[in-house]
This record gives structure tokens, C-alpha cells and sequence, in this order.
């Protein structure tokens, strides 16, 4: 207790400091707040009590508690005290403090939580699955917004949880775990923070636990039986992921990191740990997508605190610091990938009506929201990393946290802070991101080329629908040489370009590697698999050269949910058929009839190769998807197993890589798969035959 006793003086007297300035009705300040709870999971029952130690000088203090709670005795400075009790809302007098500085106030009480847990988990519209509170011998999960212990309005300045049950039966909250132990039939721990911040959440069941010191701190698993096998596989990948965010953000802001199992599968993030379901915990990708996503929340949401009078921007930045920013580290078309991916998904799923602008995203409730909150959210984060440069852009990341760490940041805040480290205002160009609905649509209009000298002009404009966005875009000239990149200054909705090149221009492309979040037209949509799956007049053309038998075509069109499409072999393709359909070949056609391969692909039916690598083998296949060029918003795939053996291996798997544009399969797995670029409507024009060579 006594290394306790200056800091708390300390935090007495700036609050009394500060207290001096507020009304007289205001909520007192807590120093402190210890919470003990005893779980009894056969009864679904909880008794606790909670000491709390205020600033005097308030006339009341309220409490938030389960409105089912039963109020044993309410106690100030060791006194039975006056209380009220209704629609959860506990409210104590309290005595004028005379000449002390705190007053101490004591909460005894007992209430039962018993959320039904649904047999079956379905969909994922409700996250929570109705469960916020609930405490059975398969598990408890006290979420912070049940009441299971009485939450004073002002958050105290340190919080002390012990937590007792039936042995065996081990609970985690947030804080640093300061004991554990087992003695007399009772499992109990007792965890301490020295930084609160928001509500706690608590769980318990029968876990086995990992746990490891990293830099003087601990880092747990708390997993079911059947799952403690994962626990090495977890602690690797935190410890892993905690340094990386160290590095890039600053110090960690708590005191302990978990990854706690369960009996739901949810993926929750909470100061301190992130609670993932057991059938979650078991999927092979989650240590190095949902986990580092989790970790990150630690800085953002649950460390720097969402101001929500602005929007939501957490859900935007941890996207981009983790779910995006770990696939731009494996490689720089990876993150390309990853930011196509955004544009379609925005495109495909944020219909004009269910469109708002950011600075009115609060939490993901469906598809099109998650688009919004997260995608266009981390996309914004993008544009201004691209505009200010990566030292301003992370340097002004881990000031914030410096600054705002437990407190409350809006997106004003992430302008301001941005703006002085570009040296430039950056507002006007934040609220046409945040403010308004949608994005940008442009389109390349009257592009020419013309021989001049010895090198090449090509001109033009890009158009831009009202209201019109204020941006560097990208173009990219593609030549008989090197490429040529410009960013042309649109603010207009028209903007003429002009660009120089040495060699003969080929394609003029806009933003070819989604730097910018922008609106595509249907016609820009990039071949994917997933527009195989969805087609409505697919046609299936088996080529002399195709594989794969009958039965096995079968398989594959059943997988991608096509069992009903048209077959028909080569010989009966006439040209008309082409029309306004989507078209999957199997085998590679006769000449003419599939479109010109993207750079960097050499098909043949007894070998290809994708940039460089070679695959020939009868193991090998291919899954290749392709604007058709005869038919506007049509795709064509091209379906190209190496033997019959390779194409019953691997037709199970395609239809699970959806979001993808190729796929390459080799020596029993994936070895290759990609996504197009958004090109076509006005996002591409192609310079002629008098260009090439
Ligand atoms: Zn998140």
C-alpha cells in the first residue's frame, strides 16, 4: 500500500485544484476504486462490493449498477448513507467533508446475469449475439455496459478488481495482473490500473493459461482446454505484433497484454486484451490479421479515446495500421491489392441509399457501414500519408498518442495535428472526405496523343461529377518505354493535362494503383472471381484442350454456385454468344476469342507463367478472370488445370479465394493469386495501334 501514497497526495491535490473551479452539483472526482466480486456460476450470481475514495466537496455521487442488483448496504466514512435506487442509477449523499480531502464510500450488493447463449451462432449482424452479460459454468462474460459492479460517472484515477470463483475457475479483467492464486476451494486474482480508461468488461471460466514476460510486462493466453495447444502459436504472435506497434507508435499503454477465449465467437478489443471466440482462436490466419488487429486497438479506441461528436475514426486507422499496412510490408502489390479491394467492396456494397459520410460512422452494423467506417476510413488515412510522406505521417500518429493517450481524440484533432506537421491546412481537405457522402468519380475525356520532336504529347481532361474533389491524381503513361507518372492537380470538373513522353504511349491510365478513394462505374469493377460466381448469364465453353472431365466441370460449377449454366463446347461458339454474357473457358481457345492478357502472363495449354514465374508441371492450374472486352461490365475467366488430377485437387478451393482476380495453384496449394486494377469506363484509354511497335 505505502508505494501508493504519493502519487495518490499528488492526484489529490491537482484534483482539488481543478474541483475548485466546478459547481457545487458537479460529480465528485475518484482517486481510487476497488471492486471485489465473488462469481458463483452454478447460480448465475455475482455479490460485491466496491469502495471508492472522492474528492469531497460534491453534495451527491451517482453510480451506474444492473438495475436487477440488490443493494445490500451503501456506507460514507464507515456510516450507513442515504441512497437512491431506480432505472440503474445509484445515487448516495453525501456529507459535507469538513476539512478532509476525500471521503470514502462504500457499495455492497448481489444481482444475477443471465443472458440466454444462443445454440447456434448465426450471421453476424448482432455482434454480441444478445449475450452482454451472462455468468454459467460454461463461462462469464460481464460486459462493461451491464453493471456488474457500480461505474461512478467520472472514470476513477486507478482501479483495483478482485475477482473470486470456484477453483479452476480463472477471470481477467483489465490492469496488470497483480496475483493469482488457489487456495480452499477459490480461484482468485486481483488486477490494478494505473490508467483506467472507460468501463471494465470481465470474464472467467475454466481456462489454462500461458503466459510470458516481455520487457518486464506479462502476456497471456487465457484459452479453453481445447484449444491451450494454440497458446505458444498466440504468445509469438503478440509478442511479435506488441514490438511492432511499439515501434511505429510508441510506447504500449498498458500494462499487460491477453488474448482471452470466448464461448461466443466474437472478436472484441478491450484496454489490455481482446476476447476472441474458440471456433475464431481456431482459424489459422487469425494470429496475423484479427490479432494484430486487436493489438492496435490499444493505441487507438481504447487508448487515445473516440470523441464520437465527429465520427468514428478508430475503425478507419486500426484498418490501416493493421489489416492494411501488415499486407503493404509482404509487398508493395500487396497493398495495392489491399486498397483495390476497398474501392471494389465500397463500389459494390454502399448503395446510394445506404451512403452517409464518415463523420457520421459510430460502429459497424452491416456490410455497406463497414465499408464506410473502415475502408473509405482507411483510406483517408492513406491519402494523407501519400500527401505529407511516411516521417510526418507516423511521426504525427505517435505524437498524438503522446499527447492524448486515455484521453478523447476527434478527427479534428487528427487534422490539426496533421496540418502543423505538413505545414499546410489541411482541413479543406479533410471535409470533403469526411463531410459528404460518396467520392469522386472521374473519367479521362478527349485524350489524344501526338508526335512531337522526337517524343510524344498526349493530352486531355479528367472530368469530374459535382460536387467536385480537390486532388493530386495519379495518371500513368504507358509506353513502348518506361512509363511515364504524373499527378495532375484536379480541383474542377474539368481539369486539362498535358504529358510528355519519349517513347510511343500505349494506355493512359488513372490511378492505376488506388492511391485515391474514389467511386468505379460497373465498367471499372475488376474481373473476380466472385463476378463468376454472381453472373446471371454465365456461359461455359469446354475447348479441345480442357483438362478436366465432365464430372469434374461439374464439381466446379457447383462450387461457384453455377450448376445451371449453359455448356457448350468450342466448335458450337459463334461470336454472337459472346455478347452480353459472362464467359468461362475451359482450356485455353482457339485465337481471338479470349481478350489480350494483362502484362507480365504467358498462357499456353501445356504451360504459363505469371511475372516471371513458371508453371508446367501436371500438378499446376490455373484460375485467370478478364474484362471481356466485347461486353461492358462482362467478365471472362479462364479455367486452365494442367491435368485432370491437378483440376480435382484444387476446384474445391477456388471458389473460397473470391476477391481475387487470378489465381495460380501449385505442389497442393496457392502459389500465386492477385487482384486487377480498377480499369475501364473513363479510368483507361488505349492510344492506338500507331504507338506500338
Ligand atoms: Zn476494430
Amino acid at each position: 500500500m505505502m508505494r501508493f501514497m504519493l502519487p495518490l497526495l499528488l492526484v489529490q491535490v491537482t484534483l482539488l485544484l481543478s474541483l475548485s473551479a466546478c459547481a457545487q452539483t458537479a460529480e465528485p472526482a475518484v482517486v481510487r476504486q476497488e471492486i471485489n466480486v465473488n462469481l458463483a456460476p452454478e447460480s448465475h450470481y455475482l455479490s460485491g462490493n466496491s469502495t471508492l475514495i472522492l474528492a469531497s466537496g460534491a453534495k451527491k455521487v451517482s453510480f451506474q449498477l444492473a438495475q436487477a442488483a440488490v443493494i445490500e448496504q451503501v456506507a460514507v466514512e464507515g456510516r450507513d448513507a442515504h441512497f437512491s435506487f431506480s432505472n440503474s442509477s445509484l445515487t448516495v449523499d453525501l456529507p459535507h467533508g469538513g476539512n478532509r480531502a476525500t471521503l470514502l464510500v462504500k457499495v455492497v450488493y448481489h444481482a444475477t446475469f443471465n443472458d440466454p447463449v444462443p445454440e447456434q451462432m448465426v450471421g453476424d449482424e448482432d455482434p454480441t449475439y444478445g449475450v452482454n452479460g451472462t455468468i454459467t459454468s460454461q463461462g462469464v462474460f460481464l460486459g462493461g455496459s451491464v453493471g456488474w459492479y457500480p461505474e461512478p460517472s467520472v472514470t476513477p484515477g486507478r482501479r483495483i478488481i478482485r475477482i473470486s470463483a470456484p477453483a479452476g475457475t480463472e477471470a481477467v479483467t483489465a490492469g496488470r495482473r497483480v496475483s493469482r492464486s488457489t487456495s480452499q476451494g477459490i480461484t482468485s486474482s486481483v488486477w490494478e490500473e494505473a490508467h483506467p480508461v472507460g468501463r471494465l468488461s470481465l470474464s472467467a471460466g475454466p481456462y489454462r493459461i500461458e503466459e510470458r514476460v516481455v520487457d518486464g510486462m506479462g502476456v497471456y493466453t487465457y484459452f479453453y482446454p481445447d484449444n491451450a495447444d494454440l497458446a505458444p502459436r498466440y504468445l509469438d504472435a503478440a509478442v511479435k505484433y506488441l514490438h511492432f506497434y511499439q515501434e511505429l507508435l510508441g510506447p504500449y499503454p498498458f500494462e499487460k497484454f491477453a488474448v482471452v477465449e470466448n464461448f461466443l465467437p466474437t472478436g472484441y478489443g478491450f484496454p489490455s486484451y481482446t476476447l476472441l471466440g474458440g471456433t475464431i482462436i481456431r482459424l489459422p490466419f487469425i494470429p496475423d490479421t484479427s490479432l494484430p488487429h486487436e493489438i492496435a486497438h490499444n493505441w487507438w479506441g481504447n487508448g487515445v479515446l473516440v470523441d464520437y461528436r465527429e465520427g468514428n475514426w478508430c475503425e478507419g486507422l486500426v484498418t490501416y495500421l493493421a489489416d492494411y499496412l501488415l499486407e503493404e510490408k509482404k509487398s508493395a502489390a500487396a497493398g495495392r491489392d489491399y486498397r483495390i479491394r476497398i474501392l471494389s467492396d465500397y463500389s459494390a456494397l454502399v448503395t446510394p441509399d445506404r451512403d452517409f459520410p464518415l463523420s457520421s460512422f459510430i460502429g459497424r452494423v452491416d456490410p455497406a457501414s463497414r465499408a464506410i467506417g473502415y475502408g473509405k476510413g482507411a483510406m483517408v488515412f492513406h491519402m494523407v500519408r501519400t500527401m505529407i510522406g511516411d516521417k510526418a505521417f507516423f511521426g504525427t500518429l505517435r505524437e498524438i498518442c503522446r499527447e492524448r493517450m486515455y484521453r478523447q481524440a476527434a478527427w479534428s484533432d487528427f487534422t490539426r495535428a496533421f496540418s502543423r506537421s505538413a505545414g499546410k491546412d489541411l482541413a479543406p481537405f479533410m471535409a470533403q472526405w469526411l463531410l459528404r457522402p460518396g467520392g469522386p468519380r472521374f473519367a479521362l475525356k478527349g485524350v489524344a496523343a501526338r508526335q512531337q520532336g522526337t517524343g510524344w504529347a498526349v493530352s486531355g481532361e479528367v472530368a469530374q461529377a459535382s460536387p467536385s474533389y480537390e486532388v493530386d491524381l495519379p495518371l500513368r503513361l504507358e509506353t513502348a518505354g518506361v512509363p511515364v507518372s504524373r499527378k495532375v492537380a484536379v480541383a474542377r470538373e474539368v481539369t486539362p493535362f498535358s504529358i510528355a513522353a519519349p517513347a510511343a504511349p500505349r494506355r493512359l491510365l488513372l490511378d492505376p494503383d488506388a492511391e485515391l478513394f474514389r467511386l468505379l462505374s460497373p465498367a471499372e469493377l475488376p474481373p473476380t472471381i466472385n463476378r463468376i460466381k454472381g453472373s446471371e448469364q454465365l456461359l461455359v465453353v469446354v475447348t479441345k484442350a480442357c483438362r478436366a472431365s465432365k464430372g469434374t466441370m461439374q464439381l466446379l460449377l457447383a462450387s461457384l454456385g453455377q450448376q445451371r449454366a449453359a455448356v457448350i463446347g468450342e466448335g458450337e461458339l459463334d461470336s454472337k454468344l459472346l455478347n452480353g454474357r459472362d464467359i468461362l473457358f475451359c482450356g485455353v481457345p482457339r485465337s481471338g476469342l479470349l481478350p489480350v492478357l494483362p502484362e507480365g502472363m504467358v498462357i499456353s495449354n501445356r504451360d504459363f507463367s505469371l511475372f516471371g514465374e513458371r508453371f508446367s508441371s501436371p500438378d499446376d492450374l490455373l484460375f485467370l478472370t478478364l474484362r471481356n472486352p466485347q461486353a461492358e461490365g462482362r467478365v471472362q475467366a479462364l479455367f486452365l488445370p494442367l491435368s485432370e488430377a491437378a483440376a480435382r485437387q484444387y476446384v474445391p478451393k477456388i471458389t473460397h479465394y473470391g476477391s481475387y482476380g487470378y489465381l495460380a495453384f501449385a505442389n497442393g496449394e496457392n502459389r500465386r493469386k492477385g487482384r486487377f486494377p480498377p480499369l475501364g469506363g473513363g479510368s483507361m484509354v488505349e492510344l492506338g495501334k500507331e504507338g506500338t511497335q
